[in-house]
């Protein structure tokens, strides 16, 4: 069975956010816990968390099929150690958040190396592959230190692939790979596939013949088990652009039939398929364009 939602508003308060999913007829949500460009938020008040647990139970949402989104400010791989040290403790914060609300997995972008190099430098590669390799290494051990002080939570930490925009990592998955393999217990890991990312970082999904291609070498390099959620977006850029642009279903790059491959790819049952296509207004019209291509 298919569990299909969209990244829903929390304004107002995060209790707000299974009734925003509920209305557009979701089987499965994202949402910020806290404001996403903000550092510091207040802690969840015992009424709020109360409110989000009745409000999950009312929208007939499992805990599951709901996949957090945590702050667009922190770099697990920060390279000045200042940063790194807030971006780790927001982290963790964002983690309790999760397990405070009843909830089992949170998203996130690996993180950014930061580091400018010359295109023009003889040893450009060579630094890129350096400066990337640091990076994925310093963001294992945030994992494993956000793992390590989370102790007895059952909250996955769940790995965005990214469009590998700037210096951002996560693109390749060889990049979740390495980064899986040096976790310490892989028992709380997870990945989430963007479909948008995927494309723009160069991997197909047009076709069946490209699809089945994309999807094997992620079974062969990630691994099948990891995949605990997907973001379902189109893509405004082209293939391997490298640049994240979103665009509604259909009117995008990628187009209907990467999408319906989905929706009758059972290795995508019981995971959270979540919308953060650019017009929600449209979101609950996607969600059943979506379900109706399921053929039965
Ligand atoms: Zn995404
Ligand atoms: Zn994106």
């Amino acid at each position: 069975m298919k569990f299909v939602g969209a990244h829903v508003s929390a304004s107002g308060g995060v209790d707000n956010a299974p009734l925003n999913a509920m209305a557009i007829g979701a089987k499965a949500f994202a949402f910020f816990t806290k404001n996403q460009r903000q550092w510091v938020a207040k802690p969840l008040e015992q009424k709020t968390i109360d409110a989000f647990k009745a409000n999950l139970e009312k929208s007939g949402i499992q805990p599951k099929h709901v996949l957090p989104h945590d702050s667009y400010l922190i770099n697990l791989g920060h390279p000045e150690i200042e940063k790194l040290e807030k971006s780790r403790e927001a982290f963790i914060d964002e983690l309790s958040r999760c397990e405070q609300l009843g909830l089992e997995k949170l998203n996130f972008h690996p993180g950014s190396h930061l580091v400018k190099i010359s295109k023009k430098d003889p040893d450009y590669a060579d630094q890129l592959m350096e400066a990337e390799l640091h990076c994925l290494d310093v963001i294992a051990e945030s994992m494993n230190l956000a793992i390590a002080s989370t102790e007895n939570s059952n909250v996955n930490l769940v790995i965005e692939n990214t469009a590998g925009q700037g210096s951002n990592l996560g693109y390749k998955f060889e990049h979740l790979a390495y980064i899986i393999d040096r976790i310490e217990d892989k028992s709380r890991v997870g990945v989430c596939i963007d479909t948008c990312h995927m494309f723009t970082a160069g991997y197909d999904i047009r076709t069946k013949e490209a699809y089945d291609k994309t999807w094997e070498s992620f079974d062969r390099i990630v691994g099948r088990e990891f995949l605990m959620g997907m973001h379902i977006n189109d893509s405004k850029p082209k293939l391997g652009s490298r640049v994240d642009r979103h665009a509604s279903l259909g009117q995008g790059e990628i187009g209907w039939d990467a999408f319906r491959f989905i929706m009758n790819d059972s290795r995508m049952d019981d995971i959270p398929l979540v919308l953060e296509t650019i017009d929600e207004s449209i979101w609950a019209e996607e969600i059943k364009a979506l379900y109706a291509l399921i053929k039965v």
